[in-house]
This record gives C-alpha cells, structure tokens and sequence, in this order.
C-alpha cells in the first residue's frame, strides 16, 4: 500500500512538472490582456516577477545596467515591505515596478472586491517604498477570470502577461535559456523571467543562470536586430 502510494506521488509529481516545464498556462489566460505588441518593429521587453530579493535583484539590475536595458519589475508586496531599499534601487535605475499582488496568491477565484484590496493595498506598499505608483498589474500564474480582468482594467490597470517564457525558474543552465528565446522571438514579445524564488518558492531560490543569461540575450537577440525597449515603448509604439 505504501509502496503504490510513494508511486502515485511520484507519478503525480512528475505529471504535474512536466506540466509546469512544458506546458505554459500564460497561453489560455491571455484574452483581455497585453501579452504581445503587434508592431513591425524588432523590439522585445524584458520583465521579472517575484522580487525584490537581496540576493538576486541588485546581480540582475547590473547585468541591465551593463546593457543599457530598461525593464519592468512586478513585485510581490510583502517582498517590497521585507527589501524596501532594493525595491527602491529599482526604480531608482529607471525601471518600472510593476503590481504582482500582495502575497502571490493565485487570484483565479478572487471577487472584484478582493482584487481591488489586493491591487491597492500592493500599490500602497510599492508607493511607500519607491514613491512610484504603478498602473501594470500582472497575476500570479497568470490565472485571472474575465470579469476580474475587467475590474483590473477599470482601476486604471493594464494586466501584463508574456508572449515568451523563459522558464528560467526550472533551468539549470543559462546557454538553454538563451537558445530557447532567440530560437523563439518574434516582434512585440514580452519576455518573463524571474529575479526570485525557485520551484517551490517566490523568496530567495537561486537565480544565477538568469543573472548569467542577461548577457548573453542581449548579444544574441542584438545580433538578430533586436532592440530591447521600455514597456512604455512598446506600448506606446515611441
Ligand atoms: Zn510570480
């Protein structure tokens, strides 16, 4: 019994990682979002859920740095309220934090009302810390019901999802990652990566091959004629 109970689990573990390896759910949440930009134009951008971590945040904002590239960080509230200075050195080196909710809840069977809590009291917290409000929300897992969406967006929101994934939170090596991406890229993309957290956590993990992949990225896909802009302006098209 406990021997065909230890191989339900683990067949069950594996279903569910391929699941979440293979598989990106971003695709069937998509509607009523901004995902990808259509534009004519080779141009991507580059977000990073998850953060602010101490440990990981400030290694990636120097390889951006090192690239002259411009990026949308969405926070995890009470990750702002435990690092408020590395949130404020975000924004202070021309980012834009983005809303990624208080506590990484997954928001799928949240009311209008719970949501609204949800996205003023993380405002609130970000302002604090940063003195930047914010007006990009991106749900955590991406699962975010219709109606919801709707109230999001009459708050004054755009709700952000990816065109791209670059699993970074599951890869054990930053050239895959890469490869992956500029195998992949099309114009408009947005790309997701993650400056915290690992599998089973959204605090601390180890993000080196993220850290490590910057650079690279920003070789390969300037090779190919791609520029990376600010979420302003692939937007806005400037
Ligand atoms: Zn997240």
């Amino acid at each position: 019994m406990v021997f065909f109970s230890i191989v339900g689990f683990v067949v069950l573990f594996i279903v569910i990682g391929g699941f979440c390896v293979f598989f990106d759910q971003a695709i069937l949440a998509r509607r009523g979002t901004i995902y990808r930009i259509k534009t004519d134009k080779k141009r991507v951008l580059l977000t990073f859920d998850d953060g602010p971590s101490p440990d990981w945040t400030p290694k990636i904002l120097d390889e951006l740095k090192k690239e002259n590239i411009s990026a949308v960080f969405f926070m995890i509230g009470h990750h702002v309220q435990k690092y408020p200075d590395i949130a404020r050195q975000v924004a202070s080196e021309g980012h834009t934090i983005g809303n990624h909710g208080y506590a990484h809840s997954v928001m799928f069977y949240y009311t209008p009302a719970e949501i609204e809590e949800e996205i003023q009291y993380t405002e609130h917290v970000i302002r604090e810390a940063t003195g930047q409000t914010t007006k990009y929300f991106r749900p955590p897992k991406a699962w975010l019901r219709r109606n919801i969406k709707k109230k999001v967006k009459s708050m004054g929101y755009e709700t952000i999802l990816w065109s791209l994934n670059s699993k970074d939170w599951v890869s054990f090596n930053h050239k895959s990652i890469v490869k992956y991406i500029s195998g992949h890229i099309k114009n408009g993309d947005i790309l997701l990566f993650h400056d915290s957290g690992n599998v089973t956590t959204t605090e601390g993990g180890n993000r080196r091959q993220t850290v490590k992949s910057i650079s690279l990225l920003a070789r390969a896909l300037r090779e190919k004629g791609f520029e990376f802009v600010s979420i302003e302006e692939l937007i806005n098209g400037e």
